[in-house]
């Protein structure tokens, strides 16, 4: 390496936007404060061919006579340590190069997909509520079935904006003014309350203290 430090030079990064390999999560115990077992399973086999043929295309983009003749470009084809093994430039020499040179952009995502009611694999639905947990919802990277081609975090904004959004309409429709209420008087101090609106008409959903709430109404469903 110490042969080309100082000098100019340039670099073409072939990046798998859409990898196929997929990890897996497990819980390793029933108890919460465990870590789970993550594996996130890099590298399957179709995503190594796909970064050789990748490397390829930054080889010949390098040797076209516009790198060369203008920049006086040449690769810098020391053989890397590890991957001596193999003859230099053949694709089983990329291979081992990919194994031995890949990093992750830290995308991670999909850990607790949205997907339809069928799919056992599924965590949330389309409102990203967790199904069968009421009153939860996740809202973050880990909701997408798949991942978005390449950067994650533009699309992650949209998810929180739309979740929110989600968040807040529920809060709407549940919110319960006075004039609306019967009480029932409860010895605590806290009342429980009965409407005839639609999204908080029974006792459990909605808990109010009337020393401090108006227009407050829990939602304990979302
Ligand atoms: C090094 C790096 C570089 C990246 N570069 C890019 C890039 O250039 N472009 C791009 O589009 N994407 C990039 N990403 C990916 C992008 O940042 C993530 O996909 C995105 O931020 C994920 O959003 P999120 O809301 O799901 O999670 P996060 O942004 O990770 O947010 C999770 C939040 O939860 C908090 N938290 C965790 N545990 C708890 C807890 N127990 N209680 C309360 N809070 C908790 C954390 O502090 C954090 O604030 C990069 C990621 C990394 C790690």
């Amino acid at each position: 390496m110490g042969e080309i430090l100082g000098r100019e030079g340039f670099c073409i990064r072939p990046i798998l936007g859409l990898p196929k390999s997929r990890g897996i999560i497990m819980l390793k115990l029933t108890n919460v404060h465990n870590h789970p077992y993550i594996d996130p399973q890099l590298l399957l086999h179709p995503d190594v061919k796909a970064l050789v043929k990748g490397i390829k295309v930054a080889l010949e983009v390098g040797n076209t006579s516009a790198f060369i003749n203008n920049f006086g470009a040449e690769f810098y084809d020391k053989p890397l340590p590890g991957c001596t093994a193999e003859m230099y430039g053949s694709d089983c020499y990329w291979v081992c190069y990919v194994r031995h040179m890949s990093t992750t952009f830290y995308h991670l995502t999909g850990g607790c997909k949205m997907t339809t009611a069928s799919d056992s694999y599924g965590v949330v639905d389309h409102t990203l509520r967790v199904r069968e947990a009421g009153g939860l919802r996740v809202v973050d990277a880990s909701i997408t079935p798949f991942i978005t081609n390449v950067n994650t975090n533009a699309p992650i904004i949209m998810i929180a904006e739309k979740g929110s959004d989600m968040a807040k309409q529920k809060w709407k429709r549940a919110a319960v003014s006075w004039h609306q209420l019967t009480y029932l008087s409860f010895p605590h101090g806290f009342v429980y309350l009965s409407s005839g609106h639609p999204h908080c008409n029974i006792y459990s959903d909605c808990q109010i203290n009337p020393e401090d709430a108006h227009d407050r109404c829990v939602d304990f469903n979302l």
